[in-house]
């Protein structure tokens, strides 16, 4: 396989865009609750993160050239066991040298797989006036059909994530219905104060999206980070 040798985190690629794992250790110096992970080189490391990390995982192919990873067929989740594992590894190199055979790769990620639950979405766009705003956003594979997002300049307060969590046509799941457990609400204040440090000191960050994040019993868990440098 071609995977390059390790690169300095934060350096940006031609497009802007961190890699993924790039964008989760500046998430971890904010304390935010990224799913746990680590970039193998080779089969033989990968392996051995699984068996650290622990089944069920995700596999992702990390490369500067990608930012859209389940469109480059490069995201492989609910991985099982070593075997799984293995031809996993091989298809996401494959499926990225298939998709831009230009594409060189940082390495495959080997990441904790977040249970089922509430996916929300948090995103940051840089206005050129008004400077940082937050959006979030009911997740998963109706994200589009619904268009059910709420956002606010930042900082945001404590008091500003309960009302835009009220705004979403999706309060009602958000806080539990039904016997069906709601988030923890707790857990998504600590996300949106912390992503307000990190914008308040890392000012050239022009774009930021958690996509997913998994809400499921008292974690969260954010499972994919996107970051656009300016
Ligand atoms: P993309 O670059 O395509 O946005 P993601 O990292 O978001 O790639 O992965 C695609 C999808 O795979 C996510 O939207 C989510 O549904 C699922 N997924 C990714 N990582 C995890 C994880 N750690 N645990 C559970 N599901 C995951
Ligand atoms: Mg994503």
């Amino acid at each position: 396989n071609n995977i390059e040798e390790p690169t300095v985190v934060t350096e940006k690629g031609s497009n802007g865009f961190l890699m993924e794992y790039e964008g989760a250790e500046i998430l971890c110096e904010y304390g935010l609750p990224v799913a746990k992970s680590k970039l193998a080189r080779t089969e033989e490391e990968a392996i051995e993160l699984a068996n650290t990390i622990g089944y069920p995982i995700v596999l992702k192919g990390m490369s500067r050239d990608i930012v859209h990873k389940t469109e480059a067929g490069i995201v492989k989740v609910n991985i099982t066991n070593q075997t799984q594992l293995i031809k996993s590894f091989n298809e996401v190199l494959t499926n990225a040298s298939n998709y831009n055979s230009e594409a060189k790769m940082a390495g495959v990620l080997v990441q904790e797989m977040a249970s089922k639950g509430i996916e929300l979405i948090i995103g940051i766009k840089k206005d050129p006036i008004f400077g940082h705003q937050l959006v979030i956003g009911f997740g998963g594979t109706l994200v589009e059909i619904m268009k059910d997002f709420s956002m606010r300049m930042m900082p945001v307060s404590k008091e500003d994530i309960a009302e835009m969590i009220k705004e979403l046509k999706s309060y009602p799941i958000i806080e539990g219905y039904r016997g069906q457990q709601g988030i923890n609400k707790q857990k998504l204040i600590d996300i949106c104060l912390g992503l307000n440090n990190l914008v308040a000191e890392r000012p050239e960050i022009e774009e930021l999206d958690l996509n997913p994040i998994m809400f499921s019993g008292n974690e969260a868990a954010i499972c994919d980070v996107r970051i656009l440098v300016g």
